[in-house]
């Protein structure tokens, strides 16, 4: 199937204005004022202070900042309460118009931007884009699982994509995006990425490590720009690859490589929207409401702060946590402390280092640089740090946490299958677990669950819980039909790179650099 083909004439459909974009750039310019005046555009800035401030397209295609941080736009726009009540009902693409062009305004042309929101959106299952589903009194599932691959990801990927895209035509350049994936963030690129004409796409994983749905994901597609090799080692080897080959200068400036996990803050932009549809459907600004969200490197979760920011009245975030639970400790005990990453039923929670939790720190303390230059040092000298006082509490007035283990996970899978007959996948009974206890502190305010995996991508941990596997929703069910395309390396650092460089179409000069974990 020609899929860059079919990407390209649905991309020059939507490049017609239409009545109806035109009403909603008025909307759009009511909320934010006009966005061809300068002094309105957001610049970018590390949290470590030391590296120069950044446009949207720069920051969107470097990362990682030079100095180590991460990028966060230097001032949040604010929507009026009129503007966010006009939301409420709103097609979802017209709310993503309005919560991401402030951000992008100056980079990307706000027709441009119409047309890459409803090319995002249109492939996906449900015409909602992310329904909400209610399992029990004031209680809410936000289905963020109905894009191309079931998981959240595709939500932002989707738009990462085109924006990347968008960005290296004005420059007439090409850029190679390499990433290490224990599964979901890998399959979400590569659909997102797949076709368009100046990516090159490699995404390492764990031969014989990932399910047999994610390998599918990624080994299926047939685009030419997409390349999936098998690692013969554990993901910490596929990852350990992917960051030796960024800290190539050579590598990063012949490739132009470039990175798409979390660390990119146009994912997290991106992922603003939902938490604005989904309040404004149960009454914002009207009525506060709470957000409950499985957490894993906190990319997601931040972009709910920053909903609130811009004047979202968000009561609590609750912050959901495997077995895995340094941020379930950190809010405990004020002491933000490693320790060994444990294998569970919700893998994308896996994680031992939090990264966006920097950016929240950034925020608590007052956009001190320095203090968090000192933070991260101690990091990396003792595998842990102490939060100051005032910087703690101010955290702690916005967020709770909750820990969920193992069998705790099976037994709330079972729980909301008994008793609302929903199968929620176990990432998403982690969060629920943890709402139903939020909850009992708040019952009045309305719980919004963020479910980040179609329960069909952990059939075996579903089986589990309540003895039946769920169905592939179509057209994936296809996929056990396709033929697969891999490439299985020895975790062997030349050979890789020899791999990629012979493969990779390589268009210019420039060194762009970051650093891409799952
Ligand atoms: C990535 C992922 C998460 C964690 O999201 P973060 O933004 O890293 O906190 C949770 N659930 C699923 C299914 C995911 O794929």
């Amino acid at each position: 199937m020609p899929r860059s083909l079919s990407f390209r004439a649905r991309e020059a459909t939507r490049a017609r204005t239409s009545w109806y974009e035109a009403a909603r750039h008025r909307t759009i310019r009511r909320c934010i004022g006009s966005r061809n005046d300068r002094s309105k555009h957001v610049k970018y800035v590390s949290t470590r202070g030391m590296a120069p401030p950044l446009s949207f397209d720069a920051t969107l295609l470097s990362g990682l900042a030079s100095d180590g941080g991460l990028y966060l736009p230097g001032s949040y726009p604010r929507l009026s309460e009129a503007a966010i009540a006009d939301l409420a009902g709103r097609p979802y693409a017209h709310v993503a118009d309005t919560i991401v062009s402030p951000f992008v305004a100056g980079a990307i042309a706000p027709t441009a931007l119409t047309a890459m929101i409803d090319a995002a959106y249109e492939a996906f299952r449900h015409k909602a884009v992310a329904p909400l589903v209610q399992i029990d009194s004031n209680l809410f599932v936000l289905e963020l699982f109905h894009g191309p691959t079931l998981a959240f990801k595709d939500l932002a990927m989707q738009l990462l994509a085109r924006m990347i895209d968008h960005a290296l035509a004005a420059k007439g350049e090409h850029a190679t995006i390499i990433g290490a994936t224990s599964g979901d963030t890998g399959a979400a690129a590569i659909e997102a990425f797949a076709g368009l004409p100046r990516v090159d796409v490699f995404i390492l994983y764990p031969h014989g490590r990932v399910s047999e749905v994610q390998r599918r994901q990624m080994t299926t597609v047939e685009a030419a720009n997409i390349h999936t090799i098998a690692i013969e080692g554990t993901f910490d080897d596929a990852q350990a690859s992917v960051k030796a080959l960024f800290a190539d200068a050579r590598l990063c400036a012949d490739l132009r490589l470039c990175g798409v996990n979390s660390i990119n803050i146009a994912r997290i932009l991106a992922q603003i929207v939902y938490y604005f549809t989904s309040a404004t459907a149960l009454g914002a600004p009207r009525r506060d409401v709470s957000f409950t969200v499985p957490t894993g490197n906190f990319g997601d979760i931040f972009a709910g702060w920053i909903a609130k920011r811009m004047g979202l009245p968000v009561e609590r975030f609750v912050i959901a946590t495997n077995a895995n639970d340094i941020l379930q400790r950190t809010l405990a005990t004020g002491c933000y402390e490693l320790a060994a990453v444990s294998a569970t039923q919700s893998p994308s929670m896996d994680i031992q280092v939090s990264s966006n939790f920097e950016r929240l720190l950034f925020e608590a303390y007052d956009r001190d640089a320095g203090a968090i230059t000192r933070l991260m040092a101690e990091l990396g000298k003792s595998r842990s740090f102490v939060i100051g006082q005032s910087a703690l509490a101010s955290i702690r007035a916005e967020f709770d946490a909750f820990r969920t283990d193992e069998a705790e996970t099976t037994r709330e899978i079972a729980r909301t299958w008994r008793e609302a007959r929903y199968i929620a996948d176990p990432h998403t009974a982690v969060a629920i677990s943890a709402a139903r206890r939020a909850q009992a502190k708040r019952p009045a305010t309305p719980q919004i669950v963020l479910g980040t995996a179609h329960p069909a991508k952990f059939p075996d941990a579903i089986e589990r819980a309540i003895g039946q596997r769920p169905a592939l929703p179509e057209p994936l069910a296809a996929l056990h039909d396709k033929a697969e395309r891999i490439a299985i390396l020895p975790n062997d650092l030349p050979g890789i790179e020899r791999f990629i460089r012979e493969r990779a179409r390589t268009g210019s000069r420039a060194a762009t650099t970051a650093k891409v974990a799952s």
